[in-house]
């Protein structure tokens, strides 16, 4: 009965944002963030690149037996979300998942992107509406163009997508990951659902990749699980 109440008010929500509007969905609220990896605590995994305005915009994460003994681990959703990209970004990104959260901080309703990059294998579609802990790929190698690992990437711009030139690659746009992680391991949320703005990336085009199609609005019709 109450997803069925729910689902009334996701299409309600969804036919009053009219045509104009960009479109969007309701999320469930983050209750905690976990770690992508040995989830919830990288048990078993450790940094092997972290953060550098300007530079390297997200953290790389390894096995602790190093490079090549966690190819095609599971990686999981860092929280609540909803996956807004899902596609093969070839040899510039490889496999790439972005997922949208919603979290409660200082009372107010926020939101952030998580990336996870270079994936072997993604086991999510966009418009999906994913669990924290919930497995969304496996870690690799970007069509051998690394060793394996996982790039992770916290965005608070949620206009960067995988389009890191568009913006300037400092913390108004970006988090530090593992701060990001560690200051949001206990959030307040209950059953409750927020507004989720979709389709607000700048999509980039790569040499020799076919221009992305924007993401459509009836690709957000959400199951409520
Ligand atoms: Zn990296």
């Amino acid at each position: 009965m109450r997803k069925k109440l729910l689902l009334v008010a996701v299409l309600g929500f969804v036919a009053a944002q009219g045509h104009s509007d960009p479109p969007a969905t309701l999320v469930r609220l983050s209750d905690r963030f976990d770690y992508p990896i040995g989830k919830p605590d990288a048990l078993g995994y450790r940094m092997s690149r972290g953060f550098t305005p300007h530079g390297h915009l997200g953290e790389d994460w390894v096995g602790d037996g190093g490079s090549g003994t966690d190819f095609r681990d599971p990686v999981f959703s860092i929280g609540n979300g909803i996956v807004t990209l899902a596609r093969d970004f070839r040899r510039a990104w490889g496999n790439v998942v972005v997922i949208r959260h919603a979290f409660i901080e200082q009372g107010q309703v926020k939101y952030a992107d998580s990336l996870y990059g270079h994936l072997d294998r993604i086991l999510v579609r966009e418009g999906q509406s994913v669990g924290r802990g919930e497995q969304i790929g496996t870690i690799g190698n970007a069509h051998g163009l690394y060793a394996p690992h996982l790039h992770f990437e916290m965005h608070k711009n949620l206009s960067i997508g995988v389009c890191h030139t568009a913006f300037p690659g400092d913390l108004t746009n970006y988090y530090v990951p593992t701060e990001f992680l560690n200051a949001h391991r206990s959030l307040q949320a209950g059953s409750r659902v927020a507004a989720l703005a979709l389709n607000s990336y700048v999509m980039p085009t790569f040499p020799g990749i076919p221009a992305m199609p924007p993401l459509q609005g009836s690709d957000f019709l959400i199951n409520t699980r």
